[in-house]
């Protein structure tokens, strides 16, 4: 067979989900191919499975191998801010005062495109340094915030969800748009980016704080126009920020509430956080079938709380959950280090202990099915999108002395989410072109 340059294939240890790790026992749930071949043509994956038995297939394509490493398709960030990218390690506040403070000043520089542009640049490839490929990510008030971004991931043929940030009050007034122009702006770059090669755009009001009930309301509306479209948003994430919201919208039963009566409350709706959530809260959220990002070290740095993630998935109600990293306020871009703050949060927050299969569902599998894109990525499957990651659990001497030790893959697993980092993602690939490998970077 005549390979092209779109051809590409690459051989190692893989791990994918066949079921849900939360509702079936692990070793049903995960299915690991020790010697595995994945073949991607025209960035999709078209043949994988054992190497003994694929290679038939293999003709001419070049093909990497990855010895020693384990290859997982490629991780899902949830809630992320890519302006706030300068301000991350910003000491000494909680939520409101933490914004005041460091982050309208760092959005208000991204008036500047040329500001927009480079800091969607590292963004972007400090994400494939960490094995992410697809975010849902905040931008700012500016629309050239968006432009630069969604540019930028074009031309690396990233799957990216994002969206311009509505806020028309309470905060400083060169971050403020209007309910009229976030709306006309928000359509404009709807009309450009929605769907646009891999790119999808999220309505995205900044959180009930920062926009009338006027701007929430158009926010409903510009949902309701497009079809497929996001939303994200803030929730429940501090509790002074939760007496402020029931200040401005007194007549409002619950905090999402606010944002329910306003449409901004169905599938496709993306709620950061939701640490202090009710009973009620939850059951609304598994009905309109929303989804919540955990972002354990952003509430953890902020001093927010713990999400109860084992309540959000009551198996009698279960609300969507996907991991979040949540920069500026998270500490990390890695995934694989918020899998294991978020194994460190549910010790806190309760008995049940999170397992590393499913921290790892929830930053593949289980993050595309809570985001309606599990016909296209977070799984290693023929017809899916070639978006991989190829972890070494042996990327450092300690991580090496560990991993020798390990004889399941639950361990194996466990072991590069308690220790890994960027440093533990030997490469990325993305619409089956390797962007990133740590050994051409180093
Ligand atoms: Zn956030």
């Amino acid at each position: 067979m005549p390979h092209t340059p779109t051809r590409h294939a690459i051989r190692g240890s893989y791990v994918t989900f066949r079921a849900d790790p939360f509702a079936a026992p692990a070793a049903d749930a995960l299915v690991l191919e020790e010697d595995g071949l994945i073949i991607m043509e025209h960035g999709r994956i078209t043949h994988c499975g054992p190497y003994a038995l694929v290679r038939a297939h293999l003709g001419e394509t070049p093909l990497t191998h990855y010895p020693d490493c384990l290859i997982s398709a490629g991780f899902i960030d949830a809630h992320v801010h890519y302006p706030q990218i300068s301000a991350i390690a910003s000491w000494g506040e909680q939520l409101l005062p933490w914004l005041e403070q460091y982050i309208f000043p760092t959005e208000a520089q991204f008036a500047s495109m040329d500001v927009a542009r480079q800091t969607a640049r590292l963004f972007l490839s400090e994400l494939l340094r960490n094995g992410t490929t697809t975010a849902a990510v905040y931008c700012t008030v500016h629309p050239q915030s968006v432009d630069a971004f969604f540019e930028e991931s074009a031309r690396l043929g990233t799957r990216m969800i994002a969206g311009k940030v509505l806020m028309d009050r309470n905060c400083p007034p060169n971050l403020q748009d209007t309910a009229q122009s976030g709306y006309d702006q928000s359509a404009a770059l709807i009309a450009r980016w929605h769907g646009t090669g891999r790119q999808l755009y999220a309505v995205t009001p900044r959180f009930a704080i920062t926009s009338t009930p006027e701007q929430l309301e158009l926010a409903g509306d510009l949902l309701r126009r497009t079809q497929g479209l996001y939303m994200q948003t803030h929730l429940a994430e501090n509790l002074d920020e939760i007496a402020a919201v029931r200040s401005l919208f007194p007549h409002h039963s619950s905090y999402l509430d606010v944002y329910a009566k306003a449409g901004l409350d169905g599938p496709r709706a993306i709620f950061g956080h939701a640490i202090h959530m009710s009973e009620h809260d939850f059951a609304h959220c598994h009905h309109s079938g929303c989804t919540l990002a955990h972002c354990p070290t952003s509430n953890l740095f902020l001093g927010s709380g713990a999400f109860r993630l084992f309540d959000a998935l009551k198996p009698d109600r279960p609300v969507h959950v996907a991991l979040g990293t949540d920069i500026g306020a998270g500490t990390s871009l890695s995934l694989l280090a918020t899998m294991g703050e978020a194994y460190k949060v549910s010790l806190m927050a309760g008995d049940t202990r999170l397992s590393a299969a499913q921290a790892l569902w929830l930053a593949t599998a289980g993050a595309a099915r809570a985001l309606h894109l599990h016909d296209r990525i977070g799984h290693i499957a023929p017809g899916m999108e070639a978006d991989l990651c190829v972890m070494d659990p042996h990327a450092t001497p300690l991580m090496a002395q560990r991993s020798a030790r390990t004889t399941t893959l639950a361990e194996r697993l466990f072991t590069l989410m308690v220790l890994g980092d960027d440093r533990a993602i030997r490469a990325t690939w993305v619409n089956g072109k390797v962007v990133h490998s740590r050994a051409e970077a180093a």
